[in-house]
């Protein structure tokens, strides 16, 4: 018996001229994503995406990765069959066994994509069901509220056979939007900001700074291990690994304290604004909420944002932290997120930093410091590695 996956597409079928486009994405995405644990076969007809499940293949293991692929509405996991009443029946009776036995109302519904087959829909579903509830007698036919529901999709070659859509993951291909530039640190919320923009059909790629020996070889793994589980929704992602120690203590020595975290900041974005640029990035993404800290408020990120150029998104920005948690648990961030290495934000932390930052003052700070300098040298000492 061969399975299938039919999976239904997202958002995209709204996208009119582009759509051609954003398909192909989407079966270039898939096709990459279900490589990782068996050789499907990748297939898109009438706007449906067929991932044949070929025998001996983890079925499981390529729905699991399928589940993940942004830009699907719905999945349906399908026996295929022959285009008779008779393979049909049988199909269903042995392929939802298990959902037959344990239902006790039922319908069955059939789509037909081929209008040339000999009978309607209805006429279909009513042989079907008959023969079903005659085979199974405490299967009683239900129209409204079926614990059961049978689905039977009459395509072009063959016929199909599901117990009904699960949820596809939603959201746009990645890719299909472009590229941007996540600032990923070791905590909850960054790998959530790319979560959420990747499913808005953005490519990443990941910035991190790294600051040693102030934070440690077990940080840096920490931040990689994140990116790692991140590409199981986003695909391949580098990893941008910045040299930070010398800026931070640049700040440390040249700075009053107040400023360190505000100018440590704007580094950051004049770095990521530099990096993303020469990676092929529209822009950056960082994980951001507003008033979650001190440089977090409105007049901080003001005073940070100005030194980019790109456009600065930030999804987390109207959220409690209760509910990125629950975003960082559902996509299984979250455990890594809480080992407890330090981060470089943590380690020149002013005891009173200034939440109401005046760009003037700021701007002032900054003249102490060879900004120019410091950059192109942490820039030289890049290292990109490759998760996914
Ligand atoms: P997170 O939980 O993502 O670490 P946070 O609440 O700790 O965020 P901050 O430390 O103020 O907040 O950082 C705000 C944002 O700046 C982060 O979400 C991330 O996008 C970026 N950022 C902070 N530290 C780093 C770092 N070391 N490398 C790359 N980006 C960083
Ligand atoms: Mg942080």
């Amino acid at each position: 018996m061969q399975e299938v996956l039919l999976c239904k597409c997202g958002e995209i079928v709204l996208k009119g001229l582009n759509r051609k486009t954003f398909e192909n994405r989407l079966v270039a995405n898939l096709r990459r994503r279900v490589r990782r644990v068996a050789d499907c076969p990748v297939s898109l007809r009438q706007s449906v995406l067929f991932v044949e499940i070929p025998d001996g293949a983890d079925a499981d293991a390529v729905l699991e990765e399928v589940r993940r692929v942004f830009g699907l509405a719905s999945i349906c996991r399908a026996s295929v069959c022959e285009k008779s009443l008779n393979a049909i029946l049988k199909t269903a009776e042995y392929y939802l066994e298990e959902e037959i036995a344990s239902a006790h109302s039922f319908k069955v519904e059939t789509k037909r994509a081929d209008k040339k087959f000999p009978l309607t829909s209805i006429g279909v579903s009513q042989h079907i069901g008959g023969e079903l509830h005659q085979r199974h007698p405490h299967l009683k036919p239900e129209m409204h509220h079926p614990e059961l529901t049978i689905h039977v999709e009459i395509r072009e070659q063959y016929a199909f056979v599901h117990a009904g859509p699960a949820p596809g993951a939603g959201g746009m291909p990645v890719g299909a939007n472009g590229r941007a530039a996540l600032l990923l640190s070791g905590g909850i919320d960054s790998p959530v900001a790319g979560y959420m923009m990747a499913k808005r059909g953005l490519e990443l790629v990941g910035i991190h700074f790294f600051s040693y020996p102030y934070t440690s070889e077990r940080a840096r793994e920490k931040v990689l291990a994140l990116a790692g589980i991140l590409t199981r929704y986003v695909g391949r992602m580098p990893v941008l690994v910045v040299p930070f120690t010398k800026i931070q203590e640049a700040i440390r020595d040249n700075c009053r304290e107040e400023l360190f975290t505000i100018i440590m900041r704007r580094f950051m974005m004049r770095l990521s604004d530099r990096l993303a640029a020469s990676y092929g990035c529209g822009g950056l993404i960082t994980g951001e909420s507003l008033g979650q800290v001190a440089s977090q408020t409105m007049p901080a990120m003001a005073v940070t944002g100005e030194v980019c150029k790109l456009p600065v998104f930030r999804p987390l920005i109207g959220m409690d932290k209760e509910e990125i948690v629950k975003i960082a648990r559902k996509i299984d961030t979250f455990e890594t997120s809480i080992l407890p290495y330090e981060d470089c934000c943590t380690v020149f932390t002013p005891k009173h930093p200034n939440i109401r930052p005046n760009l003037e003052r700021v701007l002032e700070a900054e003249s102490y410091l060879p900004v120019d300098e410091l950059v192109e040298d942490a820039l030289a000492g890049v290292e990109q590695i490759i998760s996914g």
